[in-house]
């Protein structure tokens, strides 16, 4: 394949690049939600397979016309819905990289270029976040499935110490093993819980910011004994609220069980001279599952799971083949051994570029940033009339309401519907919410200041 600008390769390219960056130049001032529907797209990209393909150039044209208009700016430094972060250009500018090169990450002596770089990646993080050196850091495709491979690394370890391989012989006629969680859990945690064979959780009650009561969670665990695995929770998606992680710890830890952290975005707190004090404690659970591509500001789709176990996680997630070229070290192992996948891309580059970028001040900075964001969100919301904001701002969540329900909802959509700023609409202790999220590295105070404006003229509207 030739790079020769006259050539395919550099021709397409030369689309794409001009396509993205027109895209990216515009997605700040434009109308955030999509505005095609799903069948005008369908539409427009043509839904019947052709017989006989089309030139390459033309094939991205017409995907990047016909995409666009169903595409949510999601990009924009006013965009406050559910929990997604932004994309730093270092990062984006990585991920091309990665792709061009096309490596497949899963063994550590045939790729090393792109394994030595996702294995510093890793170590920084651990090193950011406060967590164990020896931890075993895997890249996943988000922390859906970070909490998913941290929790298979958890069941292989506890009922490993109760005798029973859970490799060989599957889970049934296995020893109980009781899956704890806090009533506020992300439902990634029950769906982890279900695919490893957990069922539900079994919920420990929290407090008014939805936290998790220690002591709920000594009387859960005295009920009964033997394999236990209990998940503690950095960052509620609500209210932004940590775990008290010192004393869940120290409870879980004396009934023997094994402890969790879902962190997707909570986890960079540690990060975080001023916010470090949330996440006292967290370090001396046994895995922690988060995302880069929230807080970190990373493309999709890159999640993190770190297990200090290294034995345990290798035996859940390691394969043996004949054909793969197995590291020749006892001590390191292969990056397949450490996520569910075999085959896969080299997700973990944009954290190093993005990581190597900022510097440990740089990303202090970002983490301590969007939290300020939100606190100068929350003070701004609760300045107007019949504004009540639900939660204690912590970190970077937000929930707001009005006295009633419907007219909640009512405000959401047409803050939506104007375009300028973007926050989701979800429930809360039994009441509509309207949620902001501030999890994009551009939300500034200008940024905040129109987002407040938009939000005071759609209520205004509603009024
Ligand atoms: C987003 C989120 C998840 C799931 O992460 P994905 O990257 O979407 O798979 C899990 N837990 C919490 C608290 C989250 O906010």
């Amino acid at each position: 394949m030739s790079t020769d600008p006259g050539s395919e390769v550099g021709r397409v390219l030369a689309v794409a690049h001009a396509r993205a960056v027109s895209w990216l130049q515009g997605v700040g001032e434009r109308d955030i939600p999509a505005w095609a529907g799903i069948d005008d797209v369908r539409h427009e990209l043509g839904a019947e397979l052709p017989r006989g393909g089309e030139p390459a150039d033309a094939v991205l044209a017409r995907l990047a016309d016909a995409v666009e208009p169903g595409l949510m700016a999601s990009a924009s430094p006013r965009f406050f819905g559910w929990v997604m972060g932004g994309t730093y250009p270092v990062a984006l500018a990585a991920d091309w990289l990665t792709s061009a090169w096309d490596q497949n990450a899963g063994m550590r002596e045939v790729t090393t270029g792109v394994v030595g770089a996702e294995e510093i990646a890793g170590h920084w993080i651990a090193e950011l976040l406060g967590l164990p050196r020896e931890s075993e850091v895997g890249f996943t495709t988000g922390a859906t499935m970070a909490n998913f491979t941290c929790l298979a690394a958890a069941r292989t370890r506890v009922l490993g110490d109760v005798g029973w391989d859970v490799a060989g012989r599957g889970l049934s006629g296995a020893p109980r093993l009781r899956f704890v969680a806090g009533a506020e859990s992300h439902g990634s945690v029950t769906l982890a819980g279900s695919l490893l064979g957990f069922g539900a959780p079994i919920t420990v009650a929290v407090d008014a910011e939805g936290r998790m009561r220690s002591d709920d969670l000594a009387r859960v665990l005295s009920d009964d004994e033997g394999p236990a695995v209990v998940v503690l929770q950095a960052g509620n998606i609500h209210s932004g609220a940590f775990d008290p992680f010192e004393q869940c710890v120290r409870v879980a830890h004396d009934a023997g069980a094994w402890v969790h952290i879902d962190g997707a975005f909570g986890l960079w707190a540690a990060a975080s001279a001023h916010l470090r004090p949330l996440m006292a404690g967290a370090s001396e659970a046994d895995s922690w599952a988060t995302d880069a591509h929230k807080t970190l500001n990373v493309p999709y789709d890159c999640g993190v799971a770190i297990v200090r176990d290294a034995p345990a996680l290798r035996s859940a997630m390691g394969m043996h083949a004949s054909y793969l070229a197995a590291t020749a070290s006892d001590v390191e192992s292969d990056p397949h051994e450490r996520v569910p996948e075999l085959s896969r891309r080299a997700r973990g580059i944009p954290t190093w570029a993005v990581l190597r970028w900022l510097g440990a001040d740089g990303v202090d900075a970002l983490v301590t940033g969007l939290a300020a964001s939100a606190r100068q969100i929350a003070a701004g919301l609760a300045a107007m009339p019949g504004v009540e904001v639900l939660n204690d701002v912590v970190f970077t969540q937000v929930c707001a309401a009005l006295a009633d329900d419907a007219r909640t909802d009512a405000w959401a959509a047409a803050l939506r519907a104007d375009g300028v700023a973007f926050a989701s609409s979800s429930r809360w202790h039994d009441r509509a919410v309207l949620r902001f999220s501030v999890s994009n590295a551009g939300t500034d105070a200008a940024h905040v200041h129109r987002a407040l404006d938009a939000a005071a003229a759609a209520l205004a509207r509603v009024s």
